[in-house]
């Protein structure tokens, strides 16, 4: 690992990743090589999570290529140097900011889009003009050898290089000098990587989870809600990082809101053909363990072999239950009732600040009133994660949900050194600031400053 991030290093020195030819290639060459492997990729998915071509092309291979094609567009506009407007006691000078790349990127990925959550932060550190190291999930065995396939034997390893381990290699990986390290993955390894990370005082981005919230009120369209919630619940078998959690729903409408969760569920799923699988046994055994089955309404089936579990809901549930002591990341949908809105707020901003938070009203105070009060990453409005699709949103979480952005344009500065600057004229010199100081000077510098 040293050996290649110091060839890396070495590499960018040389300064060719900063030319907008050099990394225009790069990022077509990757949109290439995806679309030349998308049926291994979506095989090695299938393989992992069980995940359906569909699902596999629309949030993993289809929403990178996207991304690439948008950042193709846009790039030479993002590099090129902003001028700001400079004050008037500042006369003869002009200022600018310039985007200039960070260097030797390290990245990071969770098992869950473990193609798409390496490669989309990958695409931002392409486009700003720097060389990555990539470290994928180890869980996902056949999506990280794809991974590493794909990238070993299509760019030189001194540009961008895959490794491949589990704890002990993403620590040795870590005490390396890095200029930038994108983590995504739980808050509790998110520690681990901003200590390590403290140690050269190397900046970091932390895309990690946590327990989303979603509020459904009395005046719902309920038989939407239940639908967009199903959906943002049950894709990928609920291994979303910015899933509906569980569900707080008035008492007035709680009777209808399950029973329309129950159609959409079937209507949605009638053989499970595409419903995915749960990554790991550890991971299956965790969820069954989550589930009180005195307080199932629904599902409640599984399958070890297969590491299958059918969507289920469990009812009648408080914060006791241990459903709600950590995040579900799987297809557990708590119902918890609700009378007073004002309650419900005070007990979610008691907690760690959630990475999404979605409201299914048609009431616009109620709405209102959420937004203004809880602090979250990101969230809809009678919707549910597609706020994730849209690349003009920066996208990432807020204190315990993770720290900093990406996605469009806010993923290449955060590849980027905003390196700030001003241009003085040497055709008239103004002597206001220079000593030796006067009380005339003071006056008119009060004049200016105030
Ligand atoms: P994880 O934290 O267990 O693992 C993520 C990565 O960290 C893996 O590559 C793993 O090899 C590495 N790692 C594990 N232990 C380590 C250690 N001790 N030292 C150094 N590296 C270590 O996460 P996961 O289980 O793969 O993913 C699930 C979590 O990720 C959930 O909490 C989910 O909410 C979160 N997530 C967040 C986002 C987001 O964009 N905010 C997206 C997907 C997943």
């Amino acid at each position: 690992m040293k050996t290649i991030f110091n060839k890396q290093k070495a590499f960018f020195n040389s300064n060719q990743t900063k030319d907008y030819e050099f990394r225009i290639k790069q990022l077509n060459k990757l949109k290439d090589v995806i679309k030349n492997n998308e049926e291994a990729i979506t095989q090695a998915l299938f393989d992992d999570l069980g995940k359906s071509s569909v699902e596999a092309y629309t949030t993993e291979i289809g929403f990178v290529l996207n991304s690439i094609e948008a950042t193709l567009k846009k790039l030479k506009k993002w590099m090129k140097p902003k001028k700001v407007k400079t004050p008037l006691f500042m006369f003869g000078s002009k200022s600018y900011i310039m985007q200039e790349p960070l260097g030797v990127i390290c990245i990071i990925g969770p098992y869950n889009y473990p193609f798409q959550l390496v490669i989309e932060p990958l695409i931002g550190a392409i486009a700003s003009g720097n060389t990555a190291i990539i470290k994928p999930s180890e869980f996902t065995v056949e999506t990280e050898k794809i991974i590493k396939k794909i990238i070993n034997e299509n760019f030189d390893q001194n540009y961008l290089s895959v490794v491949t381990g589990g704890k002990e290699a993403t620590s040795e990986l870590l005490d390396l000098k890095f200029d930038h390290i994108f983590f995504t993955g739980s808050a509790f390894v998110g520690q681990i990587v901003y200590e390590k990370a403290s140690k050269h005082l190397i900046p970091v981005t932390l895309e990690l989870g946590g327990k989303s919230p979603t509020i459904v009120d009395q005046s719902a369209n309920l038989v939407l809600a239940a639908r967009r919630i199903v959906f943002g619940k049950l894709i990928n078998a609920g291994q979303t990082c910015v899933a509906p959690d569980y569900i707080y729903v008035h008492r007035s409408v709680h009777d209808d809101l399950i029973s329309y969760l129950k159609e959409e569920i079937k209507n949605f799923y009638p053989d499970y053909a595409s419903f995915g699988r749960i990554v790991n046994e550890r991971h299956f055994d965790r969820l069954n363990g989550l589930i009180d089955k005195d307080k199932v309404v629904f599902g409640n089936e599984s399958d070890k072999k297969t590491k299958f579990i059918s969507p289920t809901i469990l009812d009648q549930v408080t914060w006791e239950d241990h459903v709600m002591k950590e995040e579900i990341f799987g297809p557990i949908l708590p119902i918890l009732v609700y009378d007073q809105l004002d309650e419900i707020i005070q007990i979610i901003k008691d907690k760690d600040k959630p990475l999404a938070l979605y409201i299914f009203s048609n009431n616009k105070q109620t709405v209102k009133k959420v937004f203004n009060e809880i602090s979250f990453g990101n969230g809809a409005i009678n919707d549910t994660l597609m706020q994730v699709a849209n690349p003009n949103l920066p996208f990432g979480g807020v204190g315990m949900s993770g720290m900093g952005v990406y996605h469009g344009q806010t993923s290449f500065l955060t590849f980027s050194n905003q390196k700030t600057y001003t241009n003085k004229t040497t055709k008239f010199d103004i002597k206001l600031a220079y000593p030796p100081y006067s009380k005339r000077q003071e006056k008119i510098i009060k004049k200016f400053l105030k």
